[in-house]
């Protein structure tokens, strides 16, 4: 049953302040919306924990992730949208149509949402892994590479992500060992051209994570090659894990579709299965999980939801 009176009324609920987030939030607000936008961590998203981001159109030197994500929050708000800190734990439609949102520290009413919730770091599930998390092993090497200068760490996986950190984390530390389960790399060529040529950077190639080893922090790691079987231990302080993401979208299971990946299936309109309901970013089925491509989705899903209440709610 829906509380007689939510704690915030407004016209279009956003949940999650990335890029998909806070473009949804600027296109709704200069449509005349009013526009929440809820984050249960950081603004920014990914992209926040991102050194420099090279690819997105405008910025022809590279710019830092966090000043990229600083920047789409200032334009969003200075339109008029407002961020709330709180995290949405469940949706609810109601029989006038309108999406009901329980969150940790209230509950709120919209005409319509749109869920840019992104991922959450894949975990390796190895041994010393959950043990050594902030002890050696980090999902972040903007915010914990400095810890390792002049120090011998490694990168597993073998996408884009891996393949940037490692790059980035040759400015810190003595070393970087690129440990990766195949001998092909996923993503763009031109990193990997780079990861090629960077004499600080060691190819560990047909290789798996089996144990994570320490005492008090990281101090080496066991490995297997997948060809020859032959397992050894690999020296280093610090382990960053890029294997993908994994879509926030536990709280959604029965209130939305999701794919067998748990991402949410959507229309070109980025319509979800629930009218009023829209998804933008890495959380849809599909998507290319680029920034560029967060911020169409996002664009298309604000504007396609400014339509919805237009025709649903008459204003
Ligand atoms: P990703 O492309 O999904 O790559 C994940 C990597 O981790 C793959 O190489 C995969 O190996 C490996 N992996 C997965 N599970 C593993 C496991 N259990 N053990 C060992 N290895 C495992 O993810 P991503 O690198 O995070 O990139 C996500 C998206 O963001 C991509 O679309 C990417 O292009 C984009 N991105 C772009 C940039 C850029 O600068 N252009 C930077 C970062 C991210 P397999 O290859 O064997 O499957």
């Amino acid at each position: 049953m829906t509380p007689p009176k939510p704690d915030l009324d407004m016209d279009l609920l956003i949940i999650g302040a990335g890029p998909a987030g806070l473009t949804a939030a600027l296109y709704g607000a200069r449509a005349g919306l009013t526009v929440y936008v809820f984050e249960r961590g950081e603004i920014g998203g990914q992209v926040a924990m991102t050194d420099y981001v090279e690819n997105y159109p405008g910025f022809p030197e590279p710019i830092e992730g966090p000043e990229l994500m600083e920047r789409m929050k200032e334009q969003a708000t200075r339109f008029g949208a407002q961020i709330v800190y709180d995290e949405i734990e469940r949706l609810e439609r109601d029989e006038a149509h309108y999406i009901w949102a329980y969150g940790t520290d209230g509950t709120y009413r919209a005409k319509a949402v749109i869920i840019a919730v992104g991922s959450d770091p894949r975990k390796l599930g190895v041994p010393g892994e959950e043990e050594f998390t902030g002890r050696g092993v980090s999902y972040c090497a903007v915010c914990d590479g400095h810890f390792f200068k002049d120090q011998v760490v490694a990168v597993v996986g073998g996408g884009d992500s891996a393949k940037t950190e490692a790059l980035y984390l040759t400015n810190l530390a003595s070393k970087v060992y690129l440990i990766h389960r195949r001998d092909r790399f996923r993503g763009e060529k031109i990193l990997e051209d780079r990861v090629r040529q960077n004499p600080k950077i060691e190819l560990v190639l047909n290789t798996v994570v089996e144990e994570i080893l320490g005492d008090q922090q990281v101090r080496a790691l066991r490995v297997r090659n997948v060809q020859t079987q032959e397992v050894s231990e690999i020296p280093v302080s610090g382990v960053f894990i890029y294997i993908g993401h994994i879509p926030n979208t536990g709280f959604l299971k029965g209130f939305v579709e999701l794919d067998e990946t748990g991402h949410i299936p959507t229309d070109s309109n980025m319509q979800t299965s629930v009218p009023g309901v829209f998804a933008a970013g890495d959380v849809r089925s599909g998507s290319l999980r680029q920034i560029t491509t967060s911020v169409g989705d996002a664009a298309i899903a604000a504007t396609r939801a400014g339509e919805y209440i237009e025709k649903i709610f008459g204003s």
